[in-house]
């Protein structure tokens, strides 16, 4: 038991209702001051096998389980949530450094939501009966039975709950796998599903290195789903996993995503939108990294974000004044920094910052923008992860949509114009799960939510989740003799 920023939080595993520890341990660093917050169980092989027993073990119940039930508790983990709202939030920052003002204000509330929507969409959960020559089609939702759900750092509670929420709410149980910088809070959800009354073996939570309690949960025969968010490189190793028992997968993969700003478009509202790029450290999968400017526009773009870009806070993500925050780790911050250097020595112009902030020290990286990028260099195509975009310039529509279109990702895209028509013809043409109008950001769960190409595999949210993490089932019943 560690105690995080006046929390209690555990530091064990979460198996069929209590707490297990491993024989070796790591250490949680916070990326704040890189001081050691909690001792973490290292799982492995043995811990998710017992896991995916005690899921196996809860499946049969909890499948029965009336939807109302179902709903009734999911609503109970919500009220818990928001209950503890503060405490999350903060140990969600001391964790992995992201701001304490967006957990307060928008991650937790939505984390809380995640689970609410989840119930109350299972209770509209249905399809229409149809007749074929006289008989009757019924489509069931079938649960699947144990789902392993593989999540990152960058949002780890809001993101595993946009998994764990359906994944339960549809009957299945659960064995939740969190990014080892990053374990704090899936443990206190664990502390939270017990209070709201979850039966024991529904909701397990294994701690621990990707290639160790990771590898060994999706290889698992007795796991029916493997939902994964997280880089394309860990993608292969999950879905050469999944392929030996054929277990069906949703992948929620990186990105590098454009934000595309046409001369028609209102300045100041673009110049907002691309700063805001550099949410969370630039720590963001749909985060519009390549901004393409038309070019009569591009000198006084440049120069208004410039201004903005510098005027943001950068420091301690505790205190509410603060606009950005530290990076997660020292070895993603070397990352961030290798492609940081290798654009400046391939001739890459830094317009803002270009390097570590140096006044801080520790894991703060200056908000970085690059002109005079080459369409094929390293950093135009590789996603960072971190705060640094690019500014290429586009002369006509045509061109735009092309430069958009041109990666192997396909997560988002955001256009900023002031032309509808405009906006109808470059969206059809765009490849990417999510377009942004004048806007960035805004999701409702009721939307699917996933990537093109090397952005993703299946789509999360609204029925698209249910049809994931159910067996769909047609009864086709002949009619009945009067
Ligand atoms: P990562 O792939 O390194 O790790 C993600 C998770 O996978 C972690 O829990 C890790 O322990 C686990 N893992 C690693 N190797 C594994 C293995 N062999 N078997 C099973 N599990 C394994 O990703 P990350 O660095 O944590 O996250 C950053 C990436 O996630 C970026 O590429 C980002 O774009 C992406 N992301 C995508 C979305 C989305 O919704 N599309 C959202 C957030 C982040």
């Amino acid at each position: 038991m560690a105690t995080v920023a006046g929390v209690a939080v555990e530091g064990g595993h979460w198996i069929g209702g209590e707490r297990v520890s491993s024989p070796a341990t790591f250490e949680d660093v916070s990326p704040i001051d890189g001081q050691v917050i909690a001792e973490i169980a290292r799982g492995g092989a043995e811990e998710a096998d017992a896991a995916v027993r005690a899921a196996e073990a809860a499946f049969p119940a909890w499948s029965r389980t009336s939807r109302e039930e179902r709903a009734r508790l999911l609503h109970a983990v919500a009220d818990g949530v928001e209950k503890r709202l503060e405490q999350l939030a903060i140990v969600e920052t001391t964790d992995n450094g992201a701001l304490l003002r967006s957990h307060l204000r928008g991650v937790m509330p939505r984390v809380a939501h995640n689970f609410r929507f989840f119930a109350d969409r299972l209770l509209e959960l249905g399809h229409e009966d149809f007749d074929t020559r006289g008989h009757r089609n019924h489509v069931s939702w079938d649960p699947a039975g144990v789902c392993a759900l593989i999540t990152p750092w960058n949002a780890p509670l809001m993101l595993a709950t946009w998994k764990i929420a359906p994944a339960l709410a549809a009957g299945n149980t659960v064995v939740l796998k969190p990014a080892e910088w990053t374990p704090l809070t899936a443990s206190l959800l664990a502390d939270i599903t017990a209070e709201a009354g979850l039966p024991a073996g529904v909701f397990n939570v294994v701690q621990g290195y990707g290639e160790e309690v990771g590898a060994a949960l999706v290889a698992h025969p007795g796991v029916r789903r493997i939902s994964f968010t997280g880089s394309v490189p860990t993608a292969r190793h999950i879905s050469a996993a999944a392929a030996a028992h054929l277990t069906p997968l949703s992948l929620e993969l990186g990105g590098k995503s454009p934000l595309v700003v046409f001369a028609d478009a209102d300045l100041d509202l673009a110049v907002d939108l691309a700063v805001e790029q550099y949410d969370n450290a630039g720590q963001v999968c749909l985060a519009g990294t390549r901004l393409l400017v038309e070019e009569s526009i591009a000198e006084e773009f440049t120069a208004r974000f410039a201004a903005r870009a510098g005027a943001l806070t950068q420091g301690d993500p505790r205190d509410l004044a603060t606009d950005i925050g530290p990076n997660i780790h020292p070895e993603h911050f070397a990352r961030i920094d290798g492609f940081v250097r290798r654009a400046l020595d391939a001739g890459a112009t830094a317009v803002v910052g270009g390097g570590p902030n140096t006044d801080l020290g520790g894991l703060y990286y200056r908000p970085t923008l690059f002109t005079g990028v080459a369409a094929d260099s390293e950093i135009v195509n590789e996603e960072v992860f971190g705060p640094v975009l690019t500014l290429q310039t586009f002369r006509t529509e045509e061109q735009a949509v092309e430069m958009a279109n041109s990666t192997r990702f396909g997560l988002s895209a955001t256009l900023v114009t002031g032309s509808e028509e405009r906006a109808a013809r470059v969206t059809e043409r765009l490849v990417a799960g999510t377009v942004w109008v004048n806007c960035f950001f805004v999701r409702d769960l009721k939307a699917p939510f996933g990537g093109s190409r090397q952005s993703g595999v299946g789509r999360e949210g609204g029925d698209w989740s249910f049809d994931f993490y159910c067996d769909l089932k047609n009864t086709v019943t002949a009619p009945w003799a009067k």
